[in-house]
């Protein structure tokens, strides 16, 4: 079948969560993909934050298609010897001792809360202290109790009431929380970066500032790591950027290359509150998400990927900087650390998004009028170079 044929089918059949664009990608490579109809795309969304050894790396498909051909699923009344490394590997990459497994970044939120407020119950003789601060402009997914935690009224509306206990403040604004600390609060909940909000790096000083207020009030720190985490930043985790580490961490998007899973991982002090019966995941952390995970690791370990990411964001921040100089009517500001880039527009950014996809580039808009560029972490010099010519010729367009 050809995209036009798939496209009406899927207007047919596929409920309108998403305003999809008209494409169908059938096949990927590296950071290529191609479209039903052969067409070429230079993927610099990577599946969002996701494909970040790009599309089929061998070692994670390797991996998958031997992991299926011995055993896909197995029940968690059971030991999973796949589960245990990569909770083993996580540990000790992280600050965390202990991890849970489920499939989504929206159920790591989930369980990152349910913990908090277990944890709370466990140690405090306040039953009312479940509260969670979050930030305005945050995205920590689509289930209910994290749309709550979410600080954006657009994907709140229409699903009230909301999940009880979640106050929002602004992002890099301690004395803002400070403020909203009440004897109530049991935690903190916050991406080190802001993805969906627009790429929204805090002052350097802020996540220390967080921790402190936190220790100071008996508060955890959850950190949303779903996006940045896994070398996205140059760095493993992001955290490792601000001298801190949290109390629980949240993974999913990159952890498996593609594959389907979530994690929170905690120190064993936080994580003793999950006892038998408190939370659990059919799937959550099977064999073959867990093979998949694995091998996604050790690529990202061994092959240096984390250096690499660091040295590429530096040079595609340099050539993005360069289309500001030359297009300073259209871009307001270029910011990004590792291969979590936003470029600030002063105009919406749909429209070069829609021009991309003629030329044959898939780029991203987000918060309206930020271009956000998280291609796969083994993106090369010379795919930089062919989407900042795509770019800069889309951009003299929009200014003639
Ligand atoms: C994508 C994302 C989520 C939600 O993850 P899903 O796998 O879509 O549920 C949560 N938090 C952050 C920071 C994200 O970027």
């Amino acid at each position: 079948m050809n995209s036009a044929q798939w496209i009406e089918k899927s207007d047919r059949y596929i409920m309108k969560t998403y305003g999809r664009y008209p494409i169908v990608p059938v096949r990927g490579e590296g950071c290529q993909l191609w479209d039903a109809d052969g067409k070429r795309y230079l993927d610099f969304l990577a599946g969002v934050a996701v494909n970040n050894l790009g599309h089929c790396h061998p070692k994670v498909v390797k991996a998958i298609q031997d992991q299926a051909a011995t055993m896909i699923h197995c029940s968690n009344y059971y030991q999973i010897p796949q589960q245990i490394e990569l909770a083993e590997l996580l540990c000790s990459l992280s600050f965390a001792d202990q991890a849970f497994f489920c499939n989504s970044g929206a159920e790591a939120n989930e369980a990152a809360i349910k913990l908090a407020r277990k944890y709370s119950r466990d140690t405090s003789d306040r039953p009312e202290r479940y509260g969670i601060i979050t930030a305005a402009d945050s995205f920590h997914g689509r289930t209910m109790a994290t749309v709550s935690a979410t600080g954006q009224e657009k994907v709140q509306r229409f699903f009230d009431p909301l999940l009880h206990g979640f106050s929002h403040v602004p992002f890099n604004d301690i004395a803002a929380m400070a403020a909203a600390v009440t004897e109530d609060t049991c935690a903190v909940m916050l991406e080190p970066i802001q993805g969906e909000g627009g790429v929204n790096i805090p002052a350097r000083d802020y996540l220390a500032g967080v921790r402190d207020l936190c220790d100071r009030h008996g508060l955890l720190l959850i950190l949303d790591e779903v996006q940045v985490g896994m070398g996205r930043t140059g760095r493993m985790f992001a955290y490792e950027h601000f001298g801190i580490t949290p109390d629980i961490m949240t993974l999913a998007k990159a952890l498996a290359g593609g594959a389907p899973i979530g994690t929170m991982l905690a120190k064993a002090e936080i994580a003793k509150a999950f006892v038998p019966g408190t939370h659990g995941s059919t799937f959550g952390g099977n064999p073959l998400v867990c093979a998949a995970a694995l091998a996604t690791i050790r690529v990202i370990l061994e092959d240096g990927i984390l250096s690499r990411t660091e040295e590429i964001g530096e040079y595609l921040l340099g050539e993005l900087e360069g289309l500001q100089r030359k297009f300073p009517r259209l871009i307001r500001e270029v910011r990004g650390i590792g291969l979590m880039i936003g470029m600030g527009l002063t105009i919406p950014g749909g429209d070069i998004v829609k021009a991309g996809h003629q030329k044959g580039l898939l780029l991203n808009v987000t918060h309206d009028t930020v271009l956000r560029f998280v291609p796969p972490l083994t993106v090369s010099k010379a795919e930089v170079d062919e989407m900042i010519t795509i770019l800069g010729s889309i951009l003299a367009e929009v200014e003639a």
